[in-house]
């Protein structure tokens, strides 16, 4: 469902990604892993094209975008909404409440009545455990809640992805189980995820897959149980030996 073939990122001279294929599953739950500055949220933002990325090609279903050549405008916003992401800073317009945040993408940029969004927009918070927070505005609410109606928001565009960016690593401790139940709970729907996390938990539970990158390169990819219990590689055990 998703392919991505020889991406490379660079920031002027820096070079981030250098060089990633990856083929994703319909259903999958992938889970990336790796040291700070490895590029993984580069990576992700490049699959939403958040970053354009320097060369390569992804894909999801039939929709192709190659760098090797000038993209238009309209396939990068086409593109970009296949995929929901959700970021580690919530990213909530603040003068807007729940139901607002997650009725305004439907609303603005799918052009979709106000009735059907706002009553889609009720599911989708009741479904992330806040129906009774839809008039709240994000400062009335803590970072777990900010985060859920994150995921509902980017849920409202019926991404057929979803890119979530250390979801969870801005928030207490004791919130942190809220937000994972819900991305559960989805990957249970059989809703495509690729998730950026320091929650090795999360990732023995749920993953399908887990990708371990270091140094913008994918250094080793496997089963949870094969990633955690067998690395065969030096660096993923090294990385992994800090959690332990
Ligand atoms: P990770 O998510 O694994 O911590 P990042 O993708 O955030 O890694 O960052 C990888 C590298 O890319 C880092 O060296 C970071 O400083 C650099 N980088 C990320 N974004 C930018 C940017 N917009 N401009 C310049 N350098 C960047």
């Amino acid at each position: 469902m998703i392919s991505i073939n020889g991406l490379v990122k660079n920031f002027g001279e820096l070079e981030v990604i250098k060089g990633i294929d990856l083929n994703i599953e319909k259903g999958k739950i992938v889970v990336l892993i790796g040291p700070s500055g490895s590029g993984k949220t580069t990576f992700l933002r490049c699959l939403n094209v958040l970053e354009t990325p320097t060369e390569g090609k992804i894909q999801i279903d039939e929709n192709v975008l190659d760098f090797s050549r000038p993209v238009s405008k309209k396939s990068v916003a086409q593109f970009r909404s296949l995929t929901g992401m959700v970021f580690q800073s919530y990213n909530l317009f603040p003068h807007m409440t729940a139901l607002g945040n997650v009725m305004e993408g439907p609303v603005t940029v799918k052009k979709i009545p106000k009735s059907e969004a706002r009553k889609r927009a009720e599911d989708l918070l009741q479904k992330v455990g806040l129906a009774d927070k839809i008039d709240f505005y994000p400062f009335q609410l803590s970072g777990g809640q900010q985060q859920r109606v994150g995921i509902a928001r980017a849920l409202a565009m019926e991404p057929k992805v979803m890119l979530f960016d250390e979801p969870t690593s801005a928030l207490d401790p004791e919130l942190v189980g809220e937000v994972l139940r819900v991305m559960e709970n989805l990957a249970k729907e059989g809703m495509t995820m690729i998730v950026v996390t320091h929650e090795m938990r999360f990732a023995k539970d749920v993953a399908d897959e887990v990708i371990f990158i270091d140094g913008g390169y994918i250094i080793e990819r496997g089963h949870p149980d094969q990633i955690f219990n067998h690395p065969k590689e030096e660096r993923t055990k090294q990385f992994l030996s800090v959690f332990e």
